[in-house]
C-alpha cells in the first residue's frame, strides 16, 4: 500500500468506528438495535451504493472524498449529508409516518440507524418489523 492508501484506510477504520459508536449509543436509546445484515436493511443499502455508481446521490456540501462518518436513511437512498446536516434527511409528507419495511401508516414507529462502513443509514419500523428485524439479525 502507498502511504496516502494506508491514511485513506486509517481514515476509513476511524470513520467506521465512529459510525459504529453512533448507532450503538442510538441503540441504547432506543432499545431497538437493527442487525445490519437484515436482508431488508442490506437491501436499502444495495440501493444506496447503486445510485452511488449511478451518480443519483445528492450530497451536501461537507461531503468529501476521505472517509467519515456520513448519513442517508431508508427513506431517502438518494440522500448523503455530514452529521451536522443530518436535518436534510427528515422524512416528508406520508413518509413521515410508514413504516420503512412494510408501508404501514403507523404513529408509533421505531426509529433507528443501521451501518455500512462509515455510511449510517436511519430507518423507521413498525412495531411488528422492529421485531421481526430484530429476531432475523439473531
Ligand atoms: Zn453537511
Ligand atoms: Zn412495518
Amino acid at each position: 500500500m502507498t502511504p496516502s492508501e494506508i491514511a485513506f484506510d486509517d481514515q476509513w477504520r476511524a470513520a467506521s468506528a465512529a459510525a459504529s459508536a453512533i448507532i450503538s449509543s442510538s441503540a441504547a436509546a432506543h432499545g431497538f438495535p437493527i442487525h445490519h445484515q437484515d436482508d431488508w436493511i442490506t437491501e436499502r443499502f444495495r440501493d444506496f451504493h447503486l445510485k452511488c455508481q449511478n451518480g443519483e446521490i445528492h450530497y451536501c456540501a461537507h461531503i468529501t472524498s476521505s472517509p467519515r462518518p456520513a448519513h442517508t436513511a431508508a427513506w431517502a437512498t438518494n440522500i448523503l449529508v455530514c452529521t451536522d446536516c443530518t436535518g436534510f434527511l427528515k422524512p416528508e409528507g406520508p413518509k413521515a409516518t410508514c413504516c420503512d419495511r412494510c408501508g404501514t401508516d403507523e404513529d408509533n414507529l421505531y426509529g433507528s440507524f443501521a451501518a455500512s462502513g462509515p455510511i449510517i443509514m436511519a430507518y423507521a419500523l413498525c412495531e411488528a418489523c422492529a421485531r421481526a428485524a430484530q429476531q432475523s439479525g439473531r
